[in-house]
């Protein structure tokens, strides 16, 4: 995708983000990587009314490379700081989805009760640390949380989403929040079944048959 591709694929996630309930007003973000350098969606911009060209372009250390039609979101460490670590990831979503954002309230990771968390890549979706959003720390524990995932709950805040492009990371914001929901659930009737390591092995080898 060339860089101006992907100044359209970034508004058209964002505003699809609240389209598929994963934000309702203007919280929320999302990134991508390109070669000049990493578009973010401005903060406070209501998505609707977003444009390709009011991305600000920062460089892999959050300067800002070119201007956009407002600041870069208050998020662009979190956002840099991720593109910076994980190489094979082309761009980030961050959405504060309501069931999702109700166990990162609780502190409590999602455990494998269901075959499709294997899709961010582990065992589990881990609930990171609590900082305050916006900072370099917050950076951090995002990081920690999604070591060898591509998704996390951010505690007493959102979730995290990483894809090779904003669609697919979208895609998986989505499923994350569709996995809280039916988690949430299930914790109401009962202790759900968590699936063994074992099983969550022959998923994981399932998934790659079917190139996930
Ligand atoms: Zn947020």
């Amino acid at each position: 995708m060339n860089a101006s591709a992907m100044r359209t694929a970034v508004v058209e996630a964002a505003r699809a983000m609240n389209a598929a309930g994963l934000n309702a007003g203007r919280s929320g973000n999302v990134s991508a990587r390109t070669e000049e350098g990493i578009l973010i969606t401005p903060s406070a911009v209501p998505y609707h009314e977003l444009a390709p060209d009011d991305l600000p372009l920062l460089s892999p250390s959050g300067e800002v490379l070119r201007e956009g039609s407002a600041r870069p979101s208050t998020e662009w460490r979190m956002h840099t700081g991720i593109l910076a670590a994980r190489p094979e990831v082309g761009a980030v979503v961050h959405a504060h989805p309501v069931h999702a954002t109700a166990l990162a309230c609780l502190h409590r990771e999602i455990p494998p009760f269901h075959y499709m968390v294997a899709l961010a890549g582990g065992n589990s979706i881990r609930c990171s640390g609590y900082a305050p959003f916006g900072t370099a720390e917050l950076a951090h524990l995002a990081l920690d949380a999604l070591e060898g995932r591509t998704a996390c709950l951010l505690a007493n805040h959102g979730i995290l989403a990483l894809g090779p492009d904003p669609g697919a990371a979208l895609e998986l914001g989505v499923e994350i929040e569709t996995l809280a929901h039916q988690y949430l659930t299930a914790l109401q009737a009962g202790d759900p079944v968590l699936l063994t390591e074992e099983q969550m092995a022959q998923v994981h080898e399932q998934f790659r048959g079917y190139g996930r």
